[in-house]
């Protein structure tokens, strides 16, 4: 085992002189917070995934907090979602006052179950909130079908899923475009490009957009942009209540760069999850990712389902020593200790449902997720010696 063997990260993002360079130049210029670099970004990345509008804010959470609010979510009010995603998709629903309601996901796709959606709609129900979890498309087709039924907002998490695709009307098209109403993406290094922090809005509404721009800078009537070139002097106003969500230009300078290497991080990681799937196939009770005939993933997180009879945190241990890290399923967010009671429901009124104690059985398939599946590694820059090593450990493991 040589030595870089002994440490293998599960991500690590690409990134370089490029955006190093490209960082030194609002630095240079001195315009550093949201500016020139931020709407060259916004329109360069409204290109790539073929949206009408993109609007640049610091991170994912608080584009989702915006995109809710901007259909309307208020103190009181529903939303429909997954506890089966990372923390910050339900909370983004408390943001708003609002109480998420947790649907079940499909166990082969880790998204949401569209056929368990209509029960869960209320006369409360504001939104669906769907996550397009670890890259892959969820059922857009089918979610789209009932919230058109219900004349409910659809609001993408896209968090992950920068760069994948969903067959549309016999076209491939990228994640975001968007199908639903709002499609929020993340820049966090976790996920397939970084800016450090960051985020992004998408949507066709020209209304919703400028709503976006005006809330995440203060709801400042005229931007510090105008007023700096302006030869006359104007007085901004603050007609509602607003928000400090800007991403700065050093930030958007950095997206610029990593948006250029995008295409080739999605077709490598493509290309390193097909490997993945060649070198697993034949371990028996070992259950791969698949896509629906309908989506292409990014591959944001290859995750496996153990063997029924494997320890998970046995297996991630014996990968830890063999200096290879490793996460658990994606986490459900009724189970953490910020999920009391009364802060979300399973979308069951009537019936008694102990869900309340890390546990709800009408999230079963959720829970089962988190706790017996692996996150293996999977990042640009990893060489085929590097995954046959993950896959000779993990075999190993599972003995
Ligand atoms: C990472 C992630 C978020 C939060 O993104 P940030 O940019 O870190 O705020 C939200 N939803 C999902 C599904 C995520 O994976």
């Amino acid at each position: 085992m040589s030595e870089q063997m002994k440490n293998i990260p599960i991500m690590k993002p690409w990134i370089g002189e490029a955006e190093a360079d490209a960082a030194r130049r609002p630095i240079l210029t001195g315009w550093v917070t949201q500016g020139p670099e931020v709407t060259a970004f916004e329109q360069e990345f409204a290109t790539y995934l073929g949206a009408p509008y993109a609007c640049a804010v610091s991170n994912c959470t608080t584009a989702l907090h915006l995109a809710l609010l901007a259909v309307g979510v208020k103190p009181g009010d529903e939303v429909i979602t997954v506890s089966h995603s990372f923390i910050a998709t339900a909370n983004s629903i408390r943001y708003c006052g609002a109480t998420p309601v947790f649907v079940d996901i499909e166990p082969q796709t880790f998204n949401i179950n569209p056929l368990l959606i209509e029960a869960a709609i209320s006369p409360r129900t504001r939104a669906i909130l769907v996550v397009h979890q670890m890259g892959m498309p969820c059922n857009l087709k089918a979610i789209l079908e009932i919230a058109h039924q219900y004349s409910l907002p659809v609001i993408e998490d896209a968090a992950c899923a920068i760069g994948s695709e969903i067959l549309w009307d016999g076209q491939w098209e990228k994640i975001g475009k968007p199908h639903g109403d709002i499609a929020c993406f993340s820049f966090h290094p976790r996920k397939i490009i970084t800016t450090g922090d960051g985020g992004m809005l998408t949507t066709s509404n020209p209304e919703w957009d400028k709503q976006f721009r005006l809330w995440r800078q203060h709801s400042m009537s005229v931007p510090d942009t105008v007023r700096h070139g302006a030869k006359q002097v104007i007085f901004e106003s603050y007609p509602i209540l607003g928000y400090n969500y800007r991403m700065t230009d050093i930030q958007a300078a950095v997206g610029r760069e990593q948006l250029k290497r995008l295409p080739e991080i999605v077709e490598h990681r493509r290309f390193l999850a097909k490997r993945y799937q060649q070198l697993l196939a034949d371990v028996s009770g070992l259950k791969l990712p698949t896509e629906p005939a309908w989506a292409h993933s990014n591959w944001q997180s290859y995750c496996v389902r153990l063997p029924a009879e494997c320890n998970q945190q046995q297996v991630m241990q014996t990968m830890l020593d063999a200096g290879i890290s490793t996460r658990r399923g994606i986490m459900c967010s009724h189970r953490e200790q910020a999920y009391v009671h009364e802060a979300w429901s399973c979308g069951i009124a009537q019936e008694k449902c102990d869900c309340n104690a890390g546990r709800c059985d009408r999230l079963w398939e959720s829970e089962q997720a988190q706790d017996c599946t692996i996150l293996l590694p999977l990042f640009h820059q990893m060489t085929p010696e590097e995954q046959n090593y993950v896959v000779k450990v993990l075999k190993q493991a599972l003995i």
